[in-house]
């Protein structure tokens, strides 16, 4: 995930009914209220510690460290989920990359039972993990960040852009509405974008969103700018091939 993971802010309290797996949950950001997050939604999001990969653009480094001291915990969050009850409509689990929390399905499952939908933003690193989420989610945002053989250059690990496509095929299989997201490498050509984008609409991938990367902040601060608009960049690509098309940033 590249979107940055603020702090808590007004979440005070805690619930005593909080099982013991969510409550192994690390937490490194929360969102009380975005609309930005899952489509048609007012939602919550929680960001969860951890991530296997090092993408140059990463905007949430601070994230990434999976033994980092949690900001704020489970407990309190439910809580404030329990006084929100229709007034949220979804609560989304962002990161870092949560999918690698074993006890996201038990807060996914506390969730559901506040009566909450529940959105994943997810890299897909881990598609045996994910398998077993699949069952608790009403939708899903997927970072397909290049074609699978250029994944290494931007996470910095082999086979990683593996992983991420047979996590689209299982989310695809799984009948989960899906928003696929790429943000751009600065470096990158129309032809970049326009080979993915021509595979992914050969997947079937149906919502598709193309994110600026802004390099103010980026895990690699030897990342320079941006070279070509992403509005230049986008052109490059057939927005009738998909259902959705949409451009994040410049
Ligand atoms: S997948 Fe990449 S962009 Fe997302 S949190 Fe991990 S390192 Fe950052």
């Amino acid at each position: 995930m590249s979107r940055q993971a603020p702090c808590p802010s007004d979440v005070d309290g805690s619930h005593a009914g909080v099982s013991a797996e969510s409550g192994q949950l690390r937490i490194g950001g929360f969102v009380p209220l975005t609309t930005i997050d899952y489509p048609g939604e007012l939602a919550a999001v929680i960001f969860l510690q951890g991530c296997p990969w090092r993408c140059r653009y990463c905007q949430n480094g601070s994230l990434i460290d999976p033994s980092a001291a949690p900001v704020i915990g489970w407990s309190q969050i439910r809580g404030f989920l329990e006084r929100r009850r229709g007034l949220l409509d979804a609560v989304v689990f962002s990161g870092g990359e949560p999918t690698l929390q074993s006890a996201l399905g038990s807060a996914m499952t506390e969730v559901r039972g506040l009566g909450f939908k529940v959105g994943l933003h997810t890299a897909g690193p881990a598609p045996k993990r994910l398998a077993r989420l699949l069952h608790l989610l009403d939708w899903v945002a997927l970072d397909i960040k290049a074609l699978p053989e250029d994944y290494p250059a931007i996470t910095g690990v082999p086979r990683s852009g593996e992983a991420a496509w047979e996590s689209l095929s299982l989310i695809q299989a799984s009948g989960i509405p899906l928003e696929v997201r790429t943000t751009i490498m600065p470096h990158w050509a129309p032809p970049d974008l326009e080979t993915l984008a021509a595979a992914l609409a050969l997947r079937g991938v149906r919502q598709y969103a193309v994110q600026a990367c802004d390099t103010r902040h980026t895990l690699d601060p030897l990342l320079g700018p941006s070279v070509i608009p992403l509005a230049q960049l986008a052109a490059a690509i057939d927005p009738a091939a998909f259902d959705r098309f949409l451009l994040r940033g410049h």
